[in-house]
């Protein structure tokens, strides 16, 4: 089974897709996250998606694909987190695997979209926080390793709402996409994570998905 999560920037993908993807037994891959580890490690598809990334473009097609389909020829279950955000995307997805899809939108109200992604903080191991709904213990520190935290270069106010104009423009049309061949499950993203986890488990339970761990309800 392949979970798949959309929505705009900020609308919590990465917080739903890091507590799905272990207690339903997926893999969590989160195609942002692959860029910057391979940005961070210097490959050469790290240095090709960069002058995407640091513009708050969309990285090509080309590449995206190539990248997770490499991740999906493992055979296991994913969650994917930030793919397909286009349709030729989806297009490509649905070609590459006979895996059932379930496909789940976050949806956020726009100002608070903001607050999430202005106020963002990382560690350089990808755990994240808020500056105004979920700081971490001491400021400016990760709980979890203790190594400093950053705001990522596209989380500044003039890179997202560039970002929020290219996901409306691009990835929007995946929407009705998936839509259009009844595959599509909302979520409200707004409210706790814990809340919204809740929610992403019962729309998953109403596609009748058939992990064990899903249909039980477990929630963490
Ligand atoms: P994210 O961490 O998901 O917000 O992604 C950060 C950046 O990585 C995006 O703004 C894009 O430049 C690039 N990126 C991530 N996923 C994709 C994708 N599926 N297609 C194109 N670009 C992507």
């Amino acid at each position: 089974m392949i979970v798949v999560l959309l929505g705009p920037p900020g609308a919590g993908k990465g917080t739903q897709a890091a507590r799905l993807a272990p207690m339903a037994g997926l893999t969590h891959v989160s195609t942002g996250e692959l860029f910057r580890a391979h940005l961070r490690s210097g490959t050469d598809l790290g240095a090709r998606a960069k002058a995407y990334m640091s513009r708050g473009e969309l990285v090509p097609d080309s590449l995206v694909v190539e990248m997770v389909r490499d991740c999906l020829a493992d055979g296991e279950g994913h969650v994917l987190d930030g793919f397909p955000r286009t349709v030729a995307q989806a297009e490509a997805l649905d070609a590459m695997t006979a895996e059932r899809l379930i496909v789940a939108v976050i949806s956020v109200p726009q100002d608070k979209l903001l607050t999430r992604l202005t106020g963002r903080r990382v560690c350089h191991e990808g755990h994240v926080y808020n500056i105004v709904t979920s700081p971490p213990t001491h400021a400016g520190v990760c709980d979890v390793d203790g190594t400093p935290l950053t705001q990522r270069d596209d989380d500044t106010d003039a890179m997202v709402a560039f970002r929020l104009d290219v996901y409306a423009r691009e990835t929007a049309p995946v929407l009705a996409y998936y839509e259009a061949t009844s595959r599509l499950l909302r979520v409200d993203g707004d409210g706790g994570a814990d809340d919204v986890h809740q929610r992403l488990l019962g729309a998953i339970e109403s596609a009748g998905a058939t992990v064990p761990s899903v249909v039980g309800g477990a929630s963490d």
